[in-house]
């Protein structure tokens, strides 16, 4: 029987506020444990929460940014459980009325164009971390973190491969990020993915049994996950036997998950509104207020590069991947370059050299308005296209202009025909045995004379006229 696999994701997105959300206490990684704590975030009774407005405007902006249904009135509930990194022995979050429901982000996968309704959006706390010691019987917790505001994005379990759960997250990750409201790092934590999955016959409306996976903590590994469980779940039922509803941890070590534990329910947490907080009422005036300030977003900014500019549909996508490639882009366009030659050179090289340095797109070390100057020294037959790239890598070690490294280490390009027929005469006079294989009909090895004639003028011959004249002296071969 063929088997469809579902898949719902439970995403939580660290907001980049200054403070906790119910606190003053600063919300910034990274510092000594427990010194950004407070007797509010340690739980101390008699302390009592204020919510944190910013946090409020953060949802808000994600909750447009995804169309969702924004509820006028929001409240604040205690999911209560045990463990030792949280204080208050609840965690304050959203339940029965988050801020907002029923939204969407459209993925691409392999040029199919998908919609994934997301369920609901809401704000909670972070809990504290804890920390074992590998050789002791010595855990630590560091309560810096307890309090730190998150947002819950719940997807609609609308995803049907490893690979759309992959494109979905990485959509969120760049809404996040153009909205400025998180960093979106897998790899530190401050985005962090549920990823719910079940298989049903293929033409069967009803849902089957599900499996959380938890402890996944890399984009990569999402994919891979959900790759074994998909396996592992088939192989259950072509065997005829049924999926238990459970937590499973995915191990990258072994790739593969294990049973965490029973899957809880909702009544497990006994959910009550939190009495310490107001009910959250939110006007239309402070909608519009945040429906004013928001960006342009990634997709109708890829709709607009296609339209305006010409771009292809993937470097349109590539370009509008990051807030900060994207306004790379147009402020080289907007220094005089080209669009398509703009967005060749910034996909290959600048892409290519930011992964080798590792550096993140607010560190791009050529100014756009140098890279346009470079583009224009091409354009204008100044340099050739490959030694454009040495001047690249170079303003980019040194910071220097293009104009600057031409000038000096003469690299302008040779065009005229005397000066480069002079090279070409003295390269067919002392390649004779590979002139008369050419002419023999072994025209294959052109390539041959044109490298020779370029090691000769260290690459600054006009490739252009290297063609025609070898061409012409050669014959016709
Ligand atoms: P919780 O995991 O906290 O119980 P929900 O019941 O709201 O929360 O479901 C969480 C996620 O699981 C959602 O993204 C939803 O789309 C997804 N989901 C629910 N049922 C299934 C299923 N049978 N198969 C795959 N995903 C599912
Ligand atoms: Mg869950
Ligand atoms: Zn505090």
């Amino acid at each position: 029987m063929p088997y469809e696999a579902v898949i719902g994701l439970e995403v939580h997105a660290q907001l980049k506020t200054q403070t906790k959300i119910f606190c003053g206490c600063s919300a910034a990684f990274g510092a000594p444990p427990n010194t950004h704590v407070c007797p509010v975030c340690l739980g101390m009774p008699g302390s009592l929460p204020v919510l944190n407005r910013r946090v409020v405007d953060f949802a808000l902006r994600m909750a447009l940014a995804t169309g969702c249904r924004i509820a006028r009135t929001s409240r604040f509930a205690r999911k209560n459980y045990f463990y030792p990194d949280l204080p208050k022995g609840y965690q304050i979050s959203q339940y029965e009325l988050p801020i907002a429901e029923h939204g969407a982000v459209d993925i691409t996968v392999d040029g199919k164009s998908r919609r994934i309704g997301i369920t609901r959006i809401h704000m909670e706390e972070d809990a504290g971390k804890l920390t074992h010691d590998p050789d002791r019987p010595v855990s630590r917790v560091d309560l810096n973190r307890a309090g730190v505001p998150l947002l819950e994005i719940v997807s609609e379990p609308d995803l049907r491969t490893p690979e759309e759960a992959g494109a979905y997250l990485r959509k969120l990750r760049t809404i996040l990020r153009y909205l400025d409201i998180s960093d979106g790092n897998m790899e530190e934590g401050s985005f962090r993915c549920d990823a719910n999955v079940s298989l049903r016959p293929r033409g069967q409306v009803e849902l089957g049994t599900r499996t959380e996976l938890k402890n996944i903590n890399s984009f990569r590994f999402v994919e891979k996950a959900l790759h074994y469980e998909i396996q592992r779940q088939r192989e259950i039922l072509e065997d005829g036997g049924r999926v238990i509803q459970e937590t499973r941890l995915w191990d990258d070590a072994h790739n593969r998950t294990y049973v965490m534990r029973g899957k809880e329910e909702a009544h497990d947490y006994r959910y009550f509104p939190d009495p310490d907080l107001l009910p959250l009422v939110i006007d239309e005036a402070w909608i519009e207020t945040v429906r004013q300030s928001l960006p342009e977003l990634p997709d109708p900014r890829r709709r607009r590069y296609v339209e305006d500019f010409g771009l292809p549909d993937y470097d349109a996508e590539v370009l509008t991947s990051a807030r900060e490639l994207a306004d790379y882009f147009e402020a080289c366009v907007g220094a005089g370059a080209a669009a398509k030659p703009a967005a060749n050179w910034i996909m290959g090289s600048l892409l290519g050299l930011l992964k080798a340095e590792n550096r993140d797109f607010d560190q791009i070390p050529v100014p756009a308005p140098a890279l346009a100057e470079l583009l224009r020294l091409i354009d204008e037959g100044t340099i050739s296209g490959k030694i454009a790239k040495t001047v690249f890598d170079e303003m980019a070690a040194s910071g220097r202009t293009a104009a600057a490294i031409v000038a000096e280490r003469g690299l302008v390009q040779i065009s005229d025909a005397g000066q480069i027929g002079a090279v070409v005469d003295r390269i067919l006079a002392a390649n004779a045995g590979q002139v008369e294989a050419y002419r023999s009909g072994k025209t294959k090895i052109f390539g041959f004379f044109v490298g020779q004639v370029m090691r000769e003028t260290r690459g600054k011959a006009n490739p252009k006229v290297v063609n025609d004249l070898l061409r012409e002296k050669l014959g016709a071969g």
